[in-house]
C-alpha cells in the first residue's frame, strides 16, 4: 500500500530534491529565426526581472544534455555529489574485499554492489531460493486458519517488509511527548484499484480493483475461478470499508501535515480496546509484530473506520484479509519480483543499478565514507560561526518585530535558544562485526535483513525512547537541508555546504546570501504555520504562544498569501500562495535576517546577487507547471523575484523605480517580523 510516512511529513525542507523550477526555457527548444536578433541576456534589468538579471546569462549557456534536460545550481551540486559517491563506490569496489573488516561500510558496500551486479546481470533479483522463500511466505499466509494467526503473520510482513494489511503504519516521535516515539494508525486505504472513494462506488473502478485482485492472485498460482470468486469477495469488503470512512477526514490528512497533526486523535490501549473490543490493542501490536502492550496508545484519525475494520477481522473475513495481505506483501518485494509473479524486469545498465542498490540500501555507510573523504572542518566551522551570528541576529529581528507582544516574543526567544543545529556530518557509527550477517545469500534476502535490523531499531525507539540526534534528520550526502519540529533543530548537511551556497573562495557576504539565507530559511520553519503549533522541546502544543499572537500572525501570513497569490510564472499561471505559505515565510525571513548582517551596499549586492544564484535553475515547463499544484516551494523564479523586492536596499542599490516589473510600494513591502 502507498503510505506516506509522518517522518517524511514531519521534516521541514529547503527544496524538494530535484525539484527546483525556472522560467527560462531551454534556449535549443525553438531555434531563434534567423532575421532576429538574439536575446542578449545582459539587456535584463535588475528592476525588471533580478533571476534573469543574476542568472539568464549562465543559464543559456548550459549544457542541458549533460544534465537530462535540467540545469541550476541544486541539480549541477547534487550531480557532484552523486558522482563523487560513485567514485566511493568505484573505490572500495576496487579494493581487496578481504582486507575489510566484518561489518564495516567498506565490507557492506563491496557485497551489497557485487551482490546487486550479479543479480542484474542475471536478469532477475530472485534466485530459486528466494522463489522458494517467497513461495513459503506465500503459503504461510494462506494456511492460516484463524485471524490470531493472521494477525501473527501480518506480524512478520510488518518487520521483513514494512507492510501491514490492516493500517498505514508510522512509527515516530510522539507528537507531544518528543522523548518518546508512537505509533500512528494511518487510515486504511485501498491496497488495490484506486482510493477508497473511487472504489466505493462499486461501479467501474470497484470492477477494475477486482480484475487487478483476481489478475494478481492468479499470478501467484489461484485457480482461475477461485480467483474470479475471492476478488469480487474482496473487493465488497474494501466498499464496505470505504463506506464507514470518513472519506473528507482522510482526504485531509493526506493532503495537508498540519491539519493531519491537529486531527490526530491518541487513544490509550485500554480506550483502543472499547473502540476494537474484536482484536484490541494487543492485537493490533500483534499484526505488527510486536509484544503486548508495547506502547501506552495509538495515534489515530477515523474511528468509525477503525470500528468497522475491527468487526471485519474475524475468521469469517479471513479469505479477504489473506489476500489482502498477499498485495501487501507484493507490494514489499515489488522492486525484486521476477516477471512470471507480474514483476518488471530490471531496468537499469548494470553498474547502475549496482551503485543505486548501494545507495538506497545502506545510505548511513556511504554517508559515512563520503564524510571521511569530503569533510572541510574549515567549511563547517565558518558555516557555524555563522549560524550563531544569524541566531543572534534573528533575535534582535524578533525584538523589532512590530506585530508580537512581548510574551510572545520571549516565547520565540526561548525557542530559539532551545534550537539545536547540526552542521555537516555526524560521528561515525563503530564497526560490529555482527552487521556482516546483514548480507544474505541474494539481494532479496540482503534487503530482507535490513528491514529486520531497521525494524529492531524501530522497537527499541518505541522502548527505549527517541535519541535526539539531528544529523539522522537528513544524510549528510544530501544537498539540502532541514528544520524539524519534534526536535527543534535545524540540519545543514555537509553535501550542501560547496559553491554557490558556500565556498571559502566566496565573500562572507556572498556566502551569507547563499548558506547564510538556507540556515535562516530552516529557523523560520520553527515559526510558520506548522512550526508554530510544536513548542520550544518539540511537542505539539498550540498554545505555546500566546492567543493574540497567534491571531496576529495569521494576518500577517494571510497577506503573504495574498501577495504569492499575485505572482504569476511564464506570465499567466498563478503561484498558489497557500501551498507555498512556510516555504515562503521561510524565504523572506530568511534574507531578512541575514541582509541585517550586512552593513555596506556593496555587501548587500553581494549578498542579495548570491541569493539569486543558489536558485538558478532549468526545469522542463511541464514539471514546472505541474509543481504548482504539489510542490509546497514556490518555483525557483519566485523564489527570488517575490522576495528580492520586499527589501528596500534592493531598490537603492539597483535604481529601481516605480514602473518596473517588480515593483513594490514601499507600503506593500510586507515584514514578516
Ligand atoms: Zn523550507
Amino acid at each position: 500500500m502507498k503510505k506516506k510516512s509522518i517522518a517524511v511529513l514531519l521534516l521541514s525542507l529547503l527544496l524538494i530534491p530535484g525539484c527546483g523550477a525556472a522560467i527560462v526555457e531551454p534556449p535549443a527548444a525553438a531555434p531563434e529565426p534567423a532575421e532576429e536578433e538574439p536575446f542578449d541576456p545582459d539587456s535584463i534589468r535588475p528592476g525588471d526581472d533580478f533571476n534573469g538579471y543574476v542568472n539568464a546569462k549562465e543559464l543559456l549557456e548550459a549544457d542541458l544534455d549533460k544534465y537530462k534536460g535540467r540545469y541550476g545550481s541544486f541539480v549541477g551540486l547534487t550531480e557532484k555529489v552523486d558522482d563523487r559517491l560513485d567514485e566511493i563506490i568505484e573505490d572500495i569496489v576496487k579494493g581487496n574485499r578481504d582486507s575489510y573488516a566484518p561489518g564495516s561500510n567498506e565490507q557492506l558496500i563491496c557485497d551489497v554492489y557485487q551482490q546487486a551486479l550479479e543479480a542484474s546481470t542475471g536478469g532477475s533479483l530472485m534466485n530459486d531460493d528466494d522463489i522458494k522463500s517467497m513461495q513459503a511466505t506465500v503459503d504461510e499466509i494462506y494456511n492460516t486458519s484463524t485471524m490470531d494467526e493472521f494477525l501473527r503473520v501480518s506480524g512478520k510482513l510488518f518487520s521483513g517488509w514494512g507492510v501491514n494489511p490492516i493500517f498505514g503504519i508510522d512509527i515516530d516521535t510522539d507528537m507531544k511527548d518528543s522523548a518518546s516515539g508512537s505509533i500512528s494508525l494511518r487510515p486504511f486505504c485501498s491496497p488495490i484499484g484506486g482510493s477508497l472513494e473511487q472504489i466505493c462506488t462499486g461501479g467501474q473502478m470497484g470492477q477494475a480493483a477486482a480484475v487487478q485482485m483476481r489478475n494478481m492472485l492468479m499470478d501467484f498460482g489461484m485457480d482461475g475461478e477461485e480467483a474470479k470468486e475471492r476478488s469480487v469477495a474482496d473487493v465488497k469488503m474494501i466498499i464496505d470499508i470505504a463506506l464507514a470512512t470518513d472519506l473528507e477526514l482522510v482526504d485531509s490528512i493526506d493532503e495537508d501535515w498540519t491539519t493531519a497533526l491537529q486531527t490526530a486523535k491518541y487513544k490509550t490501549n485500554e480506550e483502543f480496546d472499547a473502540l476494537c473490543p474484536n482484536v484490541g490493542a494487543d492485537g493490533m501490536l500483534l499484526s505488527l509484530g510486536m509484544e503486548s502492550r508495547l506502547t501506552k496508545g495509538f495515534y489515530l484519525w477515523d474511528e468509525g473506520q477503525i470500528a468497522a475494520i475491527d468487526a471485519l477481522l474475524t475468521d469469517e473475513h479471513l479469505k479477504e484479509w489473506q489476500d489482502i495481505a498477499l498485495v501487501c506483501y507484493r507490494e514489499g518485494i515489488s522492486e525484486y519480483l521476477s516477471e512470471e509473479y507480474g514483476g518488471t524486469p530490471v531496468l537499469y545498465s548494470n553498474d547502475k543499478y549496482a551503485k543505486e542498490a548501494v545507495k538506497n540500501a545502506l545510505p548511513r555507510e556511504l554517508g559515512e565514507e563520503y564524510v571521511k573523504r569530503w569533510y572541510d572542518s574549515k567549511a563547517v566551522e565558518e558555516v557555524t560561526d555563522m549560524t550563531k551570528a544569524i541566531v543572534e541576529e534573528y533575535k534582535e529581528m524578533i525584538k523589532d518585530c512590530s506585530w508580537l507582544s512581548e510574551k510572545g516574543k520571549s516565547a520565540i526567544r526561548q525557542k530559539l535558544d532551545n534550537m539545536a543545529y547540526f552542521i555537516g556530518a555526524d560521528e561515525p557509527h563503530a564497526t560490529d562485526p555482527k552487521d556482516a550477517e546483514l548480507i544474505g545469500n541474494s539481494v532479496y534476502e540482503t534487503r530482507y535483513r535490513l528491514n529486520l535490523k531497521k525494524y529492531e531499531e524501530q522497537i527499541d525507539m518505541l522502548r527505549s525512547g527517541v535519541e535526539r540526534n539531528g544529523f539522522r534528520m537528513m544524510a549528510p550526502q544530501t544537498v539540502n537541508a532541514c528544520y524539524s519540529p519534534d526536535m527543534n533543530a535545524i540540519n545543514i548537511t555537509l553535501a550542501i555546504m560547496d559553491a554557490p551556497f558556500y565556498s571559502s573562495d566566496q565573500s562572507y557576504y556572498q556566502n551569507l546570501g547563499g548558506i547564510g539565507a538556507v540556515v535562516g530559511h530552516e529557523i523560520s520553519h520553527a515559526f510558520d504555520d506548522h512550526g508554530m503549533l510544536f513548542d520550544m522541546n518539540g511537542n505539539y502544543d498550540p498554545e505555546w504562544i500566546p492567543g493574540e499572537d497567534r491571531k496576529a500572525f495569521d494576518e500577517m501570513a494571510q497577506h503573504i498569501e495574498e501577495y504569492y497569490s499575485k505572482q504569476k510564472i511564464l506570465d499567466i499561471h498563478p503561484v498558489d500562495g497557500e501551498l507555498t505559505l512556510g516555504e515562503n515565510l521561510a524565504d523572506i525571513s530568511g534574507v531578512d535576517c541575514v541582509l541585517r548582517l550586512a552593513d555596506t551596499n556593496a555587501q548587500k549586492k553581494e549578498l542579495f546577487e548570491n541569493y539569486a544564484r543558489i536558485w538558478a535553475e532549468i526545469s522542463p515547463k511541464d514539471d514546472v507547471l505541474t509543481r504548482l499544484y504539489s510542490d509546497v516551494h514556490s518555483p525557483a523564479v519566485a523564489r527570488v523575484n517575490a522576495v528580492v523586492p520586499l527589501f528596500d536596499p534592493y531598490y537603492e542599490i539597483y535604481g529601481v523605480k516605480e514602473g518596473d516589473a517588480l515593483y513594490v510600494a514601499p507600503e506593500d513591502r510586507i515584514k514578516r517580523w
